[in-house]
């Protein structure tokens, strides 16, 4: 189901079919429902949970990825009519954050996401798993195997309950975590060394021109989310001023809120940076709807205060075409390719000219 045109929802559907491929699913097979609103018992509605089940069936598939949040009921009511576990946006991108999270402090923070998630579901799966599959268990991939074992009002109390207890402490641990990551950002406040943030959508290239910029060596993936801890790498300026210069956590449309939450830490960051690179990817079908969704998280953390200097990367593969028309759309942009290197002077000069002056410190000399 979706509030918008075909396109929007072809796109959405492509990027769920990326985000299930970058989670190691094998995507079968897809399916778009018309509707005005979605329907309160099964999201897709009746007749297109047959369809849906008939797939199911011809396919083989053992699962089924719904492109949006579904409340517990529609996700046992789906999972009850599929008879295969369902899982919904919000699900599958917890899951790959939780795969990805390098960071001590990252994966506490994930982890403490999914609780969240699970801990209103903990009910709906454990009922409906008890009757798939007589209630043997499947971990919650919640990382301290929090059970959705199942059955039995008292082992859902427990289960709960360990939760909850699981939550507070997580909050604890990142708090703390969070303090020490403050002390350090105090240092550079101190230190005056300007902060460049690179932000954008997953896959914009913000890892490619990260390592072209600062020649190290981060890791550059195909994949959705590679990134979910910042790498902050020292730079210079042509005339030897030092800055810093940030990788950010990925940005994908319709980020849980969970995860808004959880990564709201590390984003602030980007709120504390004196010049936030845009990054855009200009073979995407839809660049205007990247820059849209990355600008409404970074306003969500107070970052679109900043100065904007917005990158369209990848013009060795983008057609001409595009490229005219996003250079009419954002003629303050700049335009580079991370792979042939075009551009990068350019784009080098334009920060170095953003960055702020070093205030210049005067003495007076009393007699
Ligand atoms: P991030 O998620 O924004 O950090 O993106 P990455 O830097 O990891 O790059 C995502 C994908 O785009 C990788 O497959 C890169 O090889 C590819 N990529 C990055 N920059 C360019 C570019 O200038 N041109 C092309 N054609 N591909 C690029």
């Amino acid at each position: 189901w979706t509030e918008g045109t075909q396109d929007d929802a072809d796109n959405s559907l492509t990027e769920l079919a990326a985000l299930a491929e970058t989670a190691g699913s094998q995507v079968l097979e897809g399916l778009i429902q018309r509707r005005g609103k979605p329907d309160p018992a099964t999201y897709i509605g009746r007749g297109k949970v047959d369809d849906l089940g008939a797939v199911v069936l011809a396919t083989g598939a053992d699962t089924v990825i719904c492109d949006g949040e579904l409340s517990p009921s529609q996700l046992r009511n789906l999972e009850q009519r599929t008879k295969v576990k369902v899982v919904d946006r919000t699900a599958l991108i917890l899951d790959i954050f939780a795969q990805h999270a390098k960071s001590k402090e990252g994966k506490a923070q994930v982890e403490l996401a999914q609780l969240e998630y699970l801990l209103p579901r903990l009910r709906g799966w454990g009922e409906t798993l008890s009757r798939q599959t007589g209630g043997s268990g499947r971990g919650g991939g919640a990382g301290g195997g929090v059970g959705l074992r199942g059955p039995g009002e008292t082992k859902l109390e427990t289960d709960r309950r360990r939760i909850r207890h699981r939550i507070a402490r997580l909050r604890r641990e990142i708090k703390a975590m969070t303090t020490v990551r403050q002390t350090k950002r105090a240092r550079r406040t101190r230190n005056a060394v300007p902060a460049v943030a690179i932000a954008g959508y997953t896959n914009a290239g913000k890892s490619s021109l990260l390592n072209r910029l600062t020649g190290a060596g981060v890791l550059v993936e195909n994949a959705l989310f590679a990134t979910l801890d910042p790498t902050t790498r020292k730079a210079t300026t042509s005339d030897g001023r030092l800055y810093t210069l940030s990788d950010t956590v990925g940005f994908v449309r319709h980020l849980p809120h969970q995860i808004v939450e959880a990564f709201r830490s590390t984003l602030e960051e980007v709120a504390d940076a004196d010049l936030v690179v845009h990054v855009v990817d200009g073979t995407h079908p839809d660049p205007e709807e990247q820059v849209r969704a990355v600008r409404e998280v970074l306003a969500e953390v107070g970052a679109d205060r900043l100065p904007e200097l917005l990158v369209v990367n990848k013009t060795d593969a983008a057609d001409e075409e595009t490229l005219l028309r996003l250079k009419r759309l954002w003629p303050e942009a700049i335009f580079v390719s991370a792979y042939s290197g075009r551009g990068l002077d350019g784009l080098r000069a334009a920060v170095e000219q953003r960055l702020p002056r070093p205030a210049v410190e005067v003495h007076a000399v009393l007699p």
